[in-house]
């Protein structure tokens, strides 16, 4: 598309943090021109996620990251005994996982392990390896620009910032929990009220053996010392903080910790920027209003245990950056735009729910303690523990797609070629991949005729005959036969109208 001479991108996303760069670098991929605003001069540097799931891992695979992202944990976690990764499983409500109960052998665990050395990456060494990459694209990301105001003018959006005006074709905002752009454009927030208040902190602790090791409950709440030395969380359900925005000091984190803890533990100093989080759990009324749309933290908050938001966030990302690149090109087909809103917001729902199942759980009153006993005994079992290890990771994660193949709507499982490569090399680019394991190349005949948007990687090998996965990794078709059945519809429904005649 050409842009408006007087519009400063098709596309402006508000806010540099994960989802923000992860979209614009998707829209890019998309031919979208983009520029993204954030109001910080620096990167945040303040602890938060420690851990991505699967999805999000794979998508960092599926456009070159993996061996940057698998070198982020290396570099942080000392070296396996057997130099195998160790298998990421995760908690809940505080109880971890233990990954010798969990049946790795099941379906959907043993099919996306290519990912298992990139589970744990932090935010912030994520955000620098994102920034890389939007860079090497080109993308303008301009620093200490805050948006104000907005106005939606039908054919694109009037967007008022502390630098002056810009004019854009869509706007995002990716500006976190309280974002600014929700407000403006008028989108409700509806949700539950927090009830508690959670610190993480790096912190010198003059007496750690106090406190012992791993999650610990009181009738206060809760905390964890460990398992680097220093870091701490606490949760105390004593209602939110007076002020979220106030810095936390080391006299926070230490009144907390001795109050949560019982004990009279001294801290001496924080080594890096501290979090304070609630368990405020609010999802966008909409996601999209006319020409302005959400992602991330600004679509969905709530807090953060077992470690969901950012790849939730990462998945809306994704999942928005190639349907709204298409509506910029001009291909999309009627209503792709509004299959972003009906395909994330019931993952978006999910993740709230399981975060609020944590806090009943996590509660210091008697009734949550017994709770807590049932649910430990659970997860303490084989089933248990998978269950929830599959639901954390990520991995049963499926979007409501018509058709029969048990694949369909899933995220692609770690498809291994003939020629030694996998499937996910191929996309590093962006657009639908579809395999092709036809003798004679028929799903890629069919295909032709979309050439430019669908890349097709023959192979030799068994089933399944046939994947189509859209840009953002989702199964859209999938055969087991040579039949083509099916094909054209998902390629008529997804990758629009066909560029050229196909031959069948
Ligand atoms: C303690 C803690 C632990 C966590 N652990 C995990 C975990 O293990 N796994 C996980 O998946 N998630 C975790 N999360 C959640 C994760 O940190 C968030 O979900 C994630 O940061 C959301 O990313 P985002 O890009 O949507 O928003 P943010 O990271 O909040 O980024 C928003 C950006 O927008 C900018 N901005 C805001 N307003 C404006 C404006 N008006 N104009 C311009 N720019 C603006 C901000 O400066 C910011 O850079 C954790 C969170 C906390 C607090």
């Amino acid at each position: 598309m050409t842009m408006n001479v007087n519009q400063d991108a098709d596309v402006t996303v508000v806010g540099a943090g994960p989802v923000g760069l992860v979209l614009a670098a998707e829209l890019a991929l998309a031919g979208a021109t983009v520029q993204v605003l954030e109001r910080r001069a620096e990167p945040d540097q303040a602890m938060k996620a420690g851990a991505i799931n699967v999805p999000t891992a794979e998508a960092l695979d599926r456009r070159g990251l993996l061996p940057a992202a698998e070198q982020v944990q290396r570099e942080l976690l000392s070296p396996p005994d057997d130099g195998r990764p160790a298998r990421f499983t995760g908690h809940f409500a505080g109880m971890v996982l233990d990954p010798d109960r969990v049946d790795w052998s099941d379906a959907d665990l043993a099919g996306h392990t290519a990912v298992d050395g990139a589970r744990l990456v932090p935010q912030r060494e994520l955000e620098a390896l994102l920034a890389g990459h939007v860079a090497r694209l080109g993308i303008p990301v301009r620093r200490g620009v805050e948006v104000t105001a907005l106005e939606d003018t039908g054919d694109g959006v009037l967007v008022g910032t502390t630098a002056g005006p810009v004019r854009t074709g869509w706007l995002v905002g990716c500006d976190g929990g309280r974002s600014t752009v929700r407000r403006l454009a008028g989108i409700d927030f509806p949700g539950t009220d927090p009830e508690l208040t959670g610190i993480l902190a790096v912190a010198d602790v003059a007496d750690p053996s106090v406190l012992g090791s791993g999650w610990a409950w009181s009738t206060r709440g809760a905390y964890r010392y460990g398992p680097q030395p220093g870091r701490v969380v606490t949760v105390e359900f004593d209602g939110p903080p007076a002020d979220r925005s106030a810095p936390v000091t080391l006299e926070e984190v230490q009144t907390s910790l001795r109050r949560v803890s019982g004990t009279d533990v001294t801290l001496t100093a924080l080594r890096a920027a501290a979090t304070r989080w609630t368990d405020n759990a609010r999802q966008a009324a909409a996601y999209r209003s006319g020409r302005v749309l959400l992602a991330g933290d600004a679509a969905h908050v709530h807090s953060p245990f077992g470690g969901q938001g950012l790849s939730l966030g990462v998945g809306d990302a994704m999942n928005l950056g190639w349907k709204l690149g298409a509506v910029v090109a001009g291909w999309a087909p009627d209503g792709l735009l509004d299959t972003y809103d009906a395909e994330r917001r019931p993952l978006g729902a999910w993740v709230l729910d399981w975060t609020r199942a944590q806090t009943g759980v996590m509660r210091g009153d008697a009734k949550s303690a017994a709770l807590r006993e049932v649910v430990g005994d659970l997860l303490s079992t084989r089933e248990g523990a998978t269950y929830a290890v599959k639901k954390i990771s990520g991995v049963t994660q499926r979007v409501d797609l018509p058709g029969d193949h048990p694949l369909i709507g899933r995220f692609v499982p770690d498809l291994c070629l003939g020629d030694g490569s996998r499937l996910v090399d191929h996309g590093h680019g962006g657009g639908f991949l579809l395999l092709d394991r036809t003798p004679d190349g028929a799903f890629a005949r069919r295909a032709a005729a979309w050439d430019g948007r669908v890349s097709s990687v023959t192979d030799d090998q068994a089933t399944p005959t046939g994947v189509l996965v859209r840009p953002d990794g989702v199964v859209a078709w999938a055969a087991d036969t040579a039949a083509v059945t099916g094909l054209e519809a998902a390629l008529h429904r997804w990758a629009g109208a066909p560029l050229t005649c196909g031959r069948s």
